[in-house]
């Protein structure tokens, strides 16, 4: 078969201790998920159902890499966030089989326009301006559920230039992973490859040309990413 214009490869992250990488299909994001977020946010953070908005694969950075500091916004903001590779098909998931479909773990950044964001919000439009933009989506190499588990609680932290931002534990999730799993199942056929981003604690803030960010979930991994200047 010929490609009518030039193939772009699917976007991938590295597999840790291995060879192999780990194809990204769909990326996937949970919104306030963390209590002290949705405060922050403005919102209340009562259970109402878990909602979800989506990037684009190719919106992947590899971990350690320098960024062209993203165009049109004047309020970028980070969310640091652990990342859910599945790793088998399913719809209709029970959560009590949900962990069965992880093929495992990331530390992921959902990097946020809050400006392009915000004025969509207020207009009732979607969110993609401010979400699913050029490299908005750094995450780590990807730690298999037999080397990391299943991490449901644990801290998880951001540092801008070394001083931390946001912090928060991952129990503190107001929809655990296989709860969104089993919602995101309900709502679309998840695929092998498809990454969920499950979530920011609060702190959320600025990111400004020349910042390094600093995240960490524990028994997941380390990101780190750079702003051009
Ligand atoms: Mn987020």
């Amino acid at each position: 078969m010929d490609y009518a214009v030039k193939f772009r490869p699917t976007p991938h992250l590295p597999v840790a201790e291995s060879n192999e990488v780990f194809p990204v299909g769909r990326i996937y994001c949970v919104g306030r998920n963390y209590a002290e977020h949705a405060r922050e946010m403005g919102h209340d953070p009562e259970r109402e159902p878990p909602f979800f908005f989506m990037k684009p694969a190719d919106a992947i950075v590899p971990n350690g890499a320098t960024i062209p500091f993203p165009q049109a916004t004047n309020d970028l903001h980070h969310e640091i966030e652990m990342v859910v590779a599945i790793g088998k098909d399913g719809a209709d998931i029970p959560a009590e089989k949900a962990l069965d479909h992880v093929f495992g773990y990331g530390v992921g950044l959902d990097m946020t326009r809050r400006d392009l964001q915000g004025e969509a919000k207020k207009m009732g439009r979607p969110w993609e301006m401010g979400k699913a933009f050029d490299n908005s989506a750094p995450c780590t190499a990807l730690k298999t559920a037999a080397m990391a588990g299943h991490p449901a609680k644990g801290a998880i932290w951001l540092k801008v230039n070394g001083a931390v931002k946001q912090k928060g534990d991952l129990s503190e999730m107001i929809w655990n992973v296989p709860e969104m799993i089993s919602y995101l199942s309900r709502l679309i056929t998840l695929r092998a490859g498809d990454l969920i981003m499950s979530g920011t604690p609060a702190g959320v803030g600025p990111v400004k040309a020349g910042d390094r960010l600093e995240g960490h979930v524990d028994g997941v991994g380390e990101l780190t990413v750079t702003y051009a200047k």
